[in-house]
């Protein structure tokens, strides 16, 4: 190498740091859409990641009174809702969300449903505002939302009282996360009128239910009266209020011994069932701090109860477990469900689980569906996935429930964090089941990751209609970006940021911006060339060996990142002579310059050939890992 080359590398490496700095300084700020950087002059959240002083959140109490009939599947209920203003704003608008409106001749749908389920669409009757009629004017319905324009305002600071009757017919098949298990099993989600969050940020959440994505809720409290023919058992979310008037003694007792018994016991046995006698029970529930409501019934389910240690919480976990006899692979269930609550609240996120139980329901078809306390769980054709399904629906009780996301916006957020609890409890109990195919984001994030439909992480969830980009961003493309964070912060650190997180946060209402800036805060550096490429940005991960020279001590190669998105790689070093080694490069090296990066490695021989390990790493090219050098 002449002294001239060396002067032009030396001043092509100043050129080279020079444009670095630059589009580093340009990627100091992550993008922030308005909404944001108003919540942030508000102080209600701050850009450490945590909520400000002025933070604040809406709450409503319902008191729901409903009966269900299984003949026809129609609930009929009345709502009665003490609606807390919290917010600085005076409203003269109520958002309510008639989720079954997803079942309405003509209504919007991402998945199709069987014609039998359609009608024509959740009735409100005898809305009344503080006691006051409100005129079917004031009323408009729209797909999923319906606006209720108020007579005057709700001051801040300030709580009102909105009456109605409604008419919520259930699928009368497997429907959207609810419906019809069998003819006389049936699971309720979204089945009365929920207000819907006004929060700092978006004010009234209009975003409207088309299938694919959940929910947003605030926390509430709710005392619910179902009443059904008295040969139906309810499971439900809360406190179950008398159980003496609806079961026997024995059975009683068997209930309160599950309480507190360290084996699975036995609550109802197939002798158990009731018959039909014309008569009807009414159920009493009472849920507090919770997001939702949601219950199943069946009159020829059995019930198994244990009581799991909640460590730190100063008391148990129920945990439950609700099937017909023959349900395949559900006698594993309450055993699953034990080992998650412990594994979560010891573990990671290694925080109490939030509820005094768990039920996990044999429910619709689909895999699983959280809800608070309650999990509708199809039945699974093999051990991993009642193991997957169980643990993953009891994990999403920290993710959404006790941390309130918005999942009609950042639907990945909560099925990340909920796939990395969810095999958390896998690895730990059962390390011998491993997950394959497209539940393996391992694997399958190369393969789907470059596809043209696929999106940023950040874009809302609500803005994406088709399926592949909300299945892979939701669990293929989220828990990757995790596995990039931890690769740079290290793995205890990660659970450590995570459970911080999950304290300042629990019960209200977190963005991911929050995360975002919680960790670069707690880090005490920007991460956000990290945050822009991964959730903000267009990409996949591809990493190609453009060239590769040796001199007696070095290799030296140069890499060109061609899709985009910043990952660890592994090079393998081929000698001569047969011999190999690999060594290995964190996802920091492309802190600087996301496009291009020269490594050298230390060498003690002729070095036949250098290429990348995709199996180490994520990368979705093959045809461009390997440089055979010249000799
Ligand atoms: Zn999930």
């Amino acid at each position: 190498m002449t002294y001239q080359i060396q002067i032009m590398k030396f001043l092509n490496l100043l050129l080279l740091l020079a444009v670095s700095y630059r589009s580093l300084a340009q990627k100091e700020a992550l993008y922030e859409p308005i909404e944001y950087k108003k919540a942030y002059e508000n102080g209600t959240r701050l850009r450490n990641g945590l909520p400000g002083k002025s933070y604040w959140q809406n709450s409503a109490d319902y008191v729901i009174k409903a009966t269900f009939d299984p003949s026809s599947k129609i609930i009929k209920g009345n709502l009665s809702i003490t609606y807390m203003n919290n917010s600085p704003d005076s409203l003269n608008l109520i958002v309510f969300k008639l989720m079954h409106n997803i079942y309405k001749k003509g209504a919007v749908r991402q998945i199709p449903t069987p014609k039998i389920n359609l009608h024509d669409g959740v009735q409100i009757e005898n809305l009344t505002f503080n006691g006051k009629d409100i005129s079917k004017n004031s009323i408009n319905i729209a797909g999923t939302v319906m606006k209720v324009r108020l007579p005057g305002f709700l001051k801040k600071n300030s709580r009102a009282t909105i009456d109605l009757d409604f008419i919520t017919p259930l699928p009368k098949t497997s429907g959207y996360r609810c419906g019809t298990v069998d003819s006389t099993s049936f699971f309720a989600a979204y089945w009365f009128p929920q207000v819907a969050v006004y929060d700092d940020i978006f004010g009234w959440d209009l975003d409207e239910y088309v299938g694919f994505h959940e929910n947003y809720n605030d926390f509430s409290s709710y005392l619910v009266e179902l009443t059904l023919p008295s040969e139906y058992n309810v499971w439900a979310t809360g406190e179950h209020l008398n159980v003496e008037e609806i079961f026997s003694n024995e059975i009683t007792k068997k209930i309160v011994a599950s309480k507190f018994s360290k084996k699975p016991i036995v609550i109802l046995d197939e002798e158990d069932f009731r018959q039909a006698d014309g008569k009807d029970n009414t159920w009493v529930f009472k849920a507090d701090n919770v997001p939702d409501f949601a219950w199943g019934a069946s009159d020829h389910y059995v019930w198994e109860g244990v009581a799991v240690k909640n460590p730190n919480a100063g008391n148990t976990c129920w945990v439950q477990s609700a099937y017909p006899v023959g349900a395949k692979n559900f006698d594993l269930v309450i055993d699953v469900a034990k080992k998650s609550v412990e594994t979560l609240s010891t573990g990671f996120p290694g925080m109490p689980y939030p509820y005094f139980k768990h039920i996990s329901f044999r429910g619709t078809k689909g895999g699983g569906m959280e809800f608070p306390m309650l999990a509708n769980n199809n039945v699974q054709p093999d051990t991993l996935n009642t193991i997957v399904v169980t643990a993953h629906e009891i994990a999403h009780n920290y993710f959404p429930f006790m941390m309130g996301i918005n999942e009609r916006k950042y639907g990945w957020w909560d099925e990340t964090m909920t796939i990395l609890m969810e095999s958390y409890v896998r690895m730990k109990n059962y390390p011998k089941h491993k997950l394959h195919g497209f539940f393996n984001h391992k694997t399958s994030f190369s393969h789907y990751a470059p596809h043209h439909e696929i999106l940023p992480l950040i874009t809302e969830s609500s803005h994406m209609m088709k399926q592949l980009p909300i299945m892979v961003n939701n669990y293929v493309k989220g828990p990757a970006a995790m596995d990039i964070l931890a690769n740079i912060i290290g793995a205890q650190e990660f659970y450590d940021c995570t459970k911080e997180f999950m304290q300042a946060w629990a019960y209200k209402h977190p963005t991911p911006y929050d995360f975002f800036y919680f960790i670069n805060n707690k880090r005490e550096e920007h991460l956000n060339w990290f945050w822009d490429a991964w959730f903000f940005s267009y990409g996949y991960p591809d990493i190609a060996i453009v060239c590769a020279t040796q001199n007696m001590r070095y290799l030296s190669v140069h890499l060109e990142n061609t899709g985009g998105l910043p990952v660890p790689f592994r090079l393998t070093v081929s000698y001569m002579d047969g011999t190999e080694f690999d060594e290995d490069f964190g996802v920091e090296i492309w802190r600087e310059d996301l496009k291009n990066t020269d490594v050298r490695i230390p060498i003690s021989g002729n070095v036949e050939e250098v290429k990348i390990d995709n199996r180490y790493s994520y990368d979705a090219v093959e045809g461009n890992n390997a440089f055979l050098l010249k000799k």
